[in-house]
């Protein structure tokens, strides 16, 4: 009896302290844009910690989300077994080592066996993915697997073209420089064909690769 009672007091004080001693997400911005700035009262900066919290909310949506609800309703049956490519699916995450933008373009193709996803609902894979917190690498791969699971297709592809504000402003790579990463499952892996006539439809759309 005491030893569940002490747990439920040791419950209560973590939860405590998970909320930061009790202040809202806004408190917490406006506590951080005071260690930030000379004076966090003035006026244009008066209602930014809830802007915040509402664009922080927004960018960080796709936690909310996941694969099956969003490809709800949109697998169909087909014979068709020649490639499909949803190309130039723009995307805009936050990296999750500095919550900076990074930003471009993301590339998707399959290969069916009996079973395509609805072609809108690619981008929508691609924007839940990409609003969470990520490093590119992550991104990418979590949208081959996503629909390799959805559909077990012969293969998938996916390159991602992207630029990260938290290099570009800190000046660590050339302003114009695209960081390219790719996930290369089944017939994409282990068939050069499928793979160069992927990356020259992606060329064909200016793609940088
Ligand atoms: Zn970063």
């Amino acid at each position: 009896m005491s030893t569940r009672k002490g747990l439920k007091l040791k419950k209560a004080a973590v939860m405590k302290m998970g909320t930061a001693a009790g202040l809202t997400t806004e408190e917490l911005y406006r506590e951080l844009l005071s260690r930030l700035v000379e004076d966090a009262t003035r006026d244009g900066l008066a209602e930014t910690p809830e802007r915040v919290e509402k664009a922080m909310a927004f960018l960080t949506q796709g936690y909310a989300m996941d694969v099956r609800t969003v490809l709800n309703g949109a697998l169909f049956e087909v014979e068709y077994d020649e490639m499909v490519m949803v190309r130039d699916i723009e995307f805009y995450s936050l990296c999750e080592h500095h919550l900076l933008p990074f930003f471009g373009k993301i590339h998707v193709a399959y290969v069916p066996s009996g079973r395509v996803i609805g072609l809108s609902k690619i981008p929508r894979l691609v924007e839940m993915f990409s609003r969470r917190l990520q490093v590119q690498e992550r991104l990418t791969t979590e949208i081959a697997d996503a629909i390799v699971e959805a559909i077990a297709p012969q293969g998938v592809g996916v390159i991602v073209e992207a630029q990260h504000l938290c290099m570009m402003m800190r000046g660590v790579e050339k302003q114009h420089s695209a960081t390219v990463t790719s996930a290369m499952r089944g017939v994409f892996k282990t068939q050069t064909q499928t793979r160069n006539e992927f990356l020259s439809l992606v060329r064909r759309g200016g793609g940088e690769i």
